[in-house]
């Protein structure tokens, strides 16, 4: 019998990383705080639970993946949360992307009860999590993350142990530095081509011969040269990301100059209202600026 699995989050990415657990066999047992969107993964074969401590009740493994850090510690200190019901031996996955030094508290907490906690993160956006294709980066024990491997292959192809409780956040805080720091710098650049009176495909064939060219920018130039920024990642999510990066750069004596300017410029865009958008929905704000599109 394959090992029982409650699920907390059901949202862009926890929605179809949910629906490969239940493919691969596992029996799933899910929560989402709206519960309509529960409804997809009934319908697929999960149990459905009407809090965190009732998925977490009878599981083996617990995945949590929701918003920021207040989410995943009232999900798992907060009424009905997780450690209500969470058995010895049980190991929390939290593949939320939140606060290093937050996630090792809730590490100590569970190990207070004889379970077991991995910060989990990950990447690869909705569409590698649809394909089952996210990459992990995992702290906590080593044994942990052994134990853990066969469910989390049910829903990625990489998965790399990154050490110690907190540093697999560690790994996701630096990695999103770099990635919005890339498209930040391609719309900009882009901006300033358009402005100079380059269309975008002409200058997307340049990048594309050039030594700039990187994987994250072919996928996302399409959807802005379309102007369709349905959320993969929240633009509102990746300026939270860069908060805790910052955080942790100011705790560590880490100066970060460019990641600092870069998180205010997500910040305006969110002032903005664009929060809900994908977070590639930042050219338009630089386009406001310069009085320019980037478009077909
Ligand atoms: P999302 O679509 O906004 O989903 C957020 C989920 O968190 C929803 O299920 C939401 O429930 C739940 N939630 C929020 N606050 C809650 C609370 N107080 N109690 C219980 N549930 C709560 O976000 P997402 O894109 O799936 O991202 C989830 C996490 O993964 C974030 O930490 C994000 O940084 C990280 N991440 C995302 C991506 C990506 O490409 N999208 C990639 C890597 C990492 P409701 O449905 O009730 O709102």
């Amino acid at each position: 019998m394959p090992p029982s699995i409650g699920f907390i989050g059901l949202g862009i990415m926890g929605r179809p990383m949910a629906l490969n657990l239940v493919k691969a066999g596992f029996p799933v047992t899910v929560f989402n705080r709206t519960a309509d969107k529960a409804e997809p993964l009934r319908q697929a074969g999960a149990q459905v639970a009407s809090s965190p401590a009732e998925a977490a009740a009878a599981a083996d493994f617990v995945i949590s993946i929701v918003s920021d850090t207040a989410a995943v510690e009232e999900v798992v200190t907060g009424k009905g949360g997780i450690l209500e019901t969470v058995r010895p031996g049980t190991i929390v996955i939290d593949s939320s992307t939140i606060s290093p030094v937050a996630s090792r508290k809730l590490a100590c907490k569970v190990a207070g009860v004889g379970a077991s906690w991995l910060d989990a993160p990950l990447t690869g956006s909705k569409h590698l999590a649809e394909k089952g294709e996210l990459t992990y980066m995992v702290g906590g024990d080593r044994e942990a993350f052994d134990r853990a491997l066969p469910v989390l292959q049910a829903m990625g192809k990489t998965h790399i142990y990154c050490g110690a409780h907190g540093l697999g956040l560690a790994a996701k805080l630096a990695q999103n530095v770099i990635q919005s720091t890339m498209v930040e710098i391609f719309c900009e650049g882009f901006v300033l081509a358009a402005k100079a009176g380059l269309k975008p495909q002409i200058m997307m064939e340049v990048i594309q011969g050039s030594m700039a060219r990187a994987s994250l920018t072919d996928f996302k130039a399409p959807f802005i040269f379309r102007g369709d920024f349905t959320p993969y990642f929240p633009l509102k999510l990746m300026h939270k990301d860069l908060t805790l990066a910052l955080e942790s750069a100011y705790a560590q004596n880490v100066p970060m100059p460019t990641a600092a300017a870069v998180k205010e410029v997500y910040g305006a865009a969110k002032a903005q209202g664009k929060g809900d958008l994908d977070y590639a929905a930042v050219v338009t704000f630089l386009e406001e600026l310069a009085k320019v599109q980037v478009r077909e």
